[in-house]
């Protein structure tokens, strides 16, 4: 018995864009209540050195386990609470819980750089800057040690607050880092008119090497690209062995992907860290 097919049935009266909004509102109001009824936490997917296979960098992955709809993908939630605003709140709480785990293992001997991901209306709120300097200085962390992703979708607004922003941060000396790159606009003027430190090739790159020669080109030139204008290069969802071997010997510096590992919970963390990643 298909009960989804036989509900879609029933529900034949209504659009589909009716119901998607009805699901938006429940996953709203849900979202509401993530933070304080401590549905919310976080991953960490390690990043792997490509000369070395150290782990020097991890990413901050949102996690939701809501008690009304059980595990929903970030990429399901994240669109929803980014068109509330709630993501503000969401986010905020994501950079000061990635900020006191990385002081935390910090204390332990463990140094690494935090990458966070930060949505477009975060960006545009203007208490930002006072947001992350609290994080940083709470936590008694080196700015360098932060990496906040942006999309191009947030760089795609270009208003005069963003650039701002940005360039305050980079004063601060927070790194900022280039998400999903070749997906979007991907506009070359990003690279100049930002201050960017990391350039992270979008998984569907990666995914193609193999099988397509034309992507390999495209990737190779993305790479030799970042060497010249002195960015820093994170490969995402690297699977294979030889998606990293066609990588490394592209010179891309870094490798993120379930072959080094997938995201984890942060008591793993210092174990994965301890010696380096086997990928030669
Ligand atoms: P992203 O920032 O590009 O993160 C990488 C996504 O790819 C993660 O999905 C990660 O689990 C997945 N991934 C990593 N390696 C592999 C691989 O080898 N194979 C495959 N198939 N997937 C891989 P996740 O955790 O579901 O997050 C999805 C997106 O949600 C993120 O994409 C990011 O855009 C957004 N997101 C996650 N956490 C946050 C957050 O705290 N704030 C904001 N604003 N967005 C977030
Ligand atoms: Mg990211
Ligand atoms: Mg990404
Ligand atoms: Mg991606």
């Amino acid at each position: 018995y298909d009960g989804k097919k036989a509900g879609r049935n029933q529900l034949r009266f209504f659009s589909s864009s009716m119901i998607s909004h009805a699901r938006e509102a429940v996953i709203d109001t849900a979202l509401r209540s993530a933070i304080s009824s401590d549905e919310l936490y976080l991953l960490y997917q390690p990043v792997a050195n490509a000369k070395t296979g150290r782990i020097d960098k991890v990413e901050a992955l949102l996690r939701w386990n809501s008690r009304t709809l059980n595990n929903v993908s970030p990429d399901h939630f994240i669109p929803i609470a980014e068109e509330s605003g709630i993501i503000v709140e969401i986010g905020t709480w994501v950079l000061n819980q990635a900020c006191r785990q990385l002081a935390e293992w910090q204390t332990s001997g463990v140094h690494l750089t935090m990458s966070v991901n930060v949505s477009a209306s975060q960006l545009l709120d203007t208490r930002f800057i006072t947001y992350v300097e609290r994080a940083l200085q709470i936590n008694q962390l080196n700015p360098a040690q932060l990496e906040l992703e942006l999309t191009e979708r947030v760089l795609i607004d270009d208003g005069a607050h963003v650039r701002t922003t940005l360039n305050h941060l980079r004063a601060m000396g927070v790194r900022l880092s280039l998400d999903d790159f070749g997906t979007g606009y991907s506009s070359l003027s990003y690279l100049t008119q930002f201050h960017l430190n990391t350039l992270k090739i979008d998984r569907s790159f990666v995914m193609a090497l193999e099988s397509s020669a034309r992507h390999q080109s495209l990737v190779s030139t993305i790479i030799a690209m970042g060497h010249n204008l002195d960015l820093e290069l994170v490969a995402e969802g690297v699977e294979t062995e030889q998606q990293i071997s066609m990588l490394q010997k592209m010179g891309c510096h870094y490798l993120q992907g379930y072959y080094i590992s997938r995201p984890i919970a942060a008591e793993n963390i210092p174990l994965i860290c301890s010696s380096p990643v086997k990928i030669h």
